[in-house]
């Protein structure tokens, strides 16, 4: 059994590496079905798996879009034993300030990143996914959360929309030794764990006789900013401090917070593993609680007027109305 909080699941058989399928006849993807193939697909699931990634540094050893692929690679596994959608991934994302300059990273301004966030769910909503995860492992708690919650302000119609934060549930899966975990460092950023996660999920993009180590460290002394993830529960989260850490183009141009060189995919195996099992039981509790087709009651979950709603959750495809008419997303 996996322990997340207080909430226990049991552990299922994943198997990994695997072919990635975002060009494959598997049709996991939104991007690769017809529109028949997503209304047949609608009437069998209707929850998608929303892959939020990045496109930056990650050294000698890892690939840019390293922050993706983890997303995607996990999404495919969970996708294939529940028959769910995955939407094509987002693959630039938003960045704290201390990444900023660094060579091979794209950063994308937040209210952009949070706008294009917001005009996806809508489109989404529009097609009949009405139930999405979003999931992402680079951090970006503090816009993601801002865009689904200014997505239901604005429309408040009902949905059910979920963010998962990968670090927060892998846990002590991701800690280093010395806190129950399976690394010698905390984690980073392209460091022993991620590298780990990396060669255990797509290892032909990975790099590892040219990987680096790193040291890392903070302006104050340790124990007061959270480290990689903010799963070891110090006061300040790291996306919550601005100039605490030297920006990297200037420390670390390598693009490696830690110890590269350390990774060993036998490392990453429960993390996989742990995030899989809680995506699949999220899925499952989310169709047990609403089955395809049914949404929550709309009269507890909005003070629309019921015609309108109605309309709207009808949607264009059975002479309703799109939800474009409450307004453009931004
Ligand atoms: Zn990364």
């Amino acid at each position: 059994m996996w322990k997340v909080g207080d909430f226990e699941f049991p552990e299922h058989e994943w198997q990994f590496p695997n072919k990635g399928a975002i060009e494959s006849e598997e049709k996991l993807y939104y991007h690769l079905m017809t529109k028949k193939d997503i209304e047949d697909r609608l009437a069998k699931n209707d929850v998608i798996f929303v892959p939020v990634g990045s496109t930056e540094n990650h050294g000698n050893g890892g690939p840019v879009g390293e922050d993706t692929l983890i997303v995607t690679r996990i999404a495919e596994m969970v996708c294939r034993k529940v028959g769910s959608t995955i939407l094509s991934p987002i693959w630039f994302g938003s960045h704290p300030f201390h990444h900023i300059g660094q060579a091979c990273t794209i950063p994308i301004p937040d209210q952009y990143f949070i706008d294009y966030l917001r005009s996806i769910i809508t489109g989404l909503w529009n097609t009949g996914y009405r139930k999405m995860i979003f999931m992402s492992l680079h951090g970006q708690e503090y816009s993601l959360p801002v865009a689904i919650q200014e997505w239901g302000k604005k429309y408040q119609v009902p949905a059910m929309i979920y963010f998962v934060d990968f670090p927060r549930i892998m846990g002590g899966t991701l800690m280093d030794k010395k806190h129950g975990g399976p690394y010698d460092r905390p984690f980073q950023h392209a460091c022993e764990a991620e590298q780990s996660i990396s060669l255990a999920l797509f290892p032909e993009f990975c790099d590892p006789e040219n990987a680096e180590n790193t040291e890392t460290g903070g302006l104050l002394p340790p124990g007061h900013i959270d480290r990689g993830g903010d799963i070891y529960g110090n006061p300040i989260p790291g996306h919550c401090v601005m100039g605490n850490a030297v920006i990297e183009c200037v420390s670390h141009p390598e693009g490696v917070l830690g110890h590269a060189r350390d990774a060993d995919a036998s490392k990453a195996k429960d993390s996989i593993r742990k995030v899989c099992d809680y995506l699949l039981q999220l899925h499952n509790d989310i169709l047990k609680t609403c089955p395809v087709g049914k949404l929550p009651d709309p009269q507890k979950f909005s003070m629309r007027d019921p015609a309108e709603l109605d309309l709207l959750i009808k949607g264009v495809r059975n002479g309703g109305r799109h939800i474009y008419t409450l307004g453009w997303p931004c």
